[in-house]
C-alpha cells in the first residue's frame, strides 16, 4: 500500500552500501520505519530529505515492516538544529523522547504537532530550555502521566506553598507533605511555569524568560516527573547535561564579550552588531508577571 504523509525525521541510521533507515513521526501514520535507497551516496535526490529533525512530504510503500521511500519532498529543512551544538542538542533530545517514550502505534497527530512546534521554537530563537521543559510535559500528559498542579493531590487544598511529589502525581500542601518525604520544594514562580505548561499547547509558547535559580527547580521538577513515570534511559540526556554546565559561564562570558565590543565600537566610532551577540536575557526574573511576558497571540 502506498502511504502519502506528512513526517519528521526522528532518527536516521545508516544501513549496508549507502542506504539509510530512518524513523519519522508522522501526522497521520505514527512513528514508521523507511528504507530509503542510496540516500548515503551523493546527489541522491534523498540525501536532504533523511537527515534528522527534517520535515517533509513522504510518499512510502509498505504491508508490514519497514516501509519503502519512493518520493519525498523537504516541507522545512530545519538545518539550524544541526549545525548549532545546542540546538542540536535540545532537538536530538526532543526527538529521542518522541522514539522512545511510545510505542509505533500509540502515536498520534498530537505528538507530531507538539514535536513541529518544538522545532519551530527552537529555530527561532526561543529559550531552549523553556522550549524542551514544556515539551517534556506535553510527552508527559501524551503518556498519561500530566501531574496534578490546581491544588494539593491528598486534601484539595489550594493554599501553597506546595512541595512537587511525582509519585504522588502532583503538588502536596505543607500539612500534607510529610506523605512523600522526598517531594521537592517549588518556589512560587516555578510552580506557575508548571501550570503554564500544563495549561497551553506547545504552538502557543511565547517569549518567556528565567531566573537562573528557577531554571534549576524547573529543570528537576520536570527531570523528577520523567524518571518517575517513563522508564526510559535517553542516550541525548548526558550530552544537554553537559551544556547546562557550560551555559553559565559562556552567559557570563557574553556579557565580558559585550562590554569589550561596545568599548571597541565607541572608539572606533561604529556600531556593534546585536545579532552577532549572544543574549544575556536568561538571568531576568519573572518576578510575578510571567502572564504579561507571555505571547498568546499566534
Ligand atoms: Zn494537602
Amino acid at each position: 500500500m502506498i502511504y502519502r504523509v506528512e513526517g519528521i525525521v526522528i532518527r536516521s541510521m545508516d544501513y549496508g552500501e549507502g542506504n539509510k533507515i530512518v524513523t519519522i513521526l508522522t501526522d497521520t501514520a505514527g512513528k514508521v520505519g523507511i528504507m530509503a535507497r542510496g540516500a548515503k551516496k551523493l546527489r541522491s535526490r534523498h540525501t536532504s530529505l533523511v537527515q534528522p529533525f527534517t520535515l517533509g512530504e513522504f510518499v512510502y510503500f509498505r504491508n508490514a515492516g519497514l516501509g519503502q521511500l519512493n518520493a519525498g519532498e523537504i516541507l522545512e529543512s530545519n538545518h539550524q538544529l544541526r549545525e548549532d551544538i545546542e540546538l542540536s542538542s535540545y532537538a536530538a533530545y526532543a526527538a529521542e523522547l518522541c522514539d522512545r517514550a511510545f510505542q509505533d502505534e500509540e502515536v498520534g497527530a498530537y505528538l507530531f504537532h507538539q514535536l513541529r512546534a518544538c522545532f519551530d521554537a527552537l529555530r527561532e530563537g526561543k529559550e531552549p530550555s523553556i522550549v524542551i521543559h514544556l515539551f517534556e510535559m506535553k510527552i508527559l500528559e501524551a503518556a498519561g502521566y500530566g501531574p496534578q498542579l490546581d491544588s494539593c493531590v491528598s486534601c484539595d487544598s489550594d493554599s501553597g506553598p506546595f512541595r512537587l511529589s511525582p509519585g504522588s502525581g502532583g503538588i502536596l500542601c505543607r500539612r500534607c507533605s510529610g506523605r512523600d518525604p522526598g517531594a521537592l520544594p517549588l518556589e512560587e514562580g516555578v510552580l506557575k511555569l508548571l501550570r503554564l505548561f500544563s495549561a497551553i499547547d506547545m504552538r502557543r509558547l511565547g517569549s518567556i524568560q528565567v531566573k537562573p535559580q528557577t531554571r534549576e527547580q524547573l529543570k528537576a521538577a520536570l527531570r523528577a516527573l520523567m524518571d518517575t513515570h517513563l522508564d526510559i534511559r535517553l542516550k541525548t540526556r548526558g550530552f544537554l547535561d553537559q551544556l547546562d554546565r557550560l551555559s553559565l559561564p559562556a552567559i557570563e562570558a557574553a556579557g565580558r564579550r559585550r562590554q569589550q565590543m561596545e568599548a571597541s565600537a565607541s572608539a572606533s566610532g561604529i556600531e556593534s552588531n546585536p545579532s552577532e551577540i549572544p543574549s544575556t536575557d536568561t538571568t531576568k526574573g519573572l518576578d510575578g508577571d510571567s502572564d504579561e511576558k507571555l505571547d498568546e497571540g499566534h
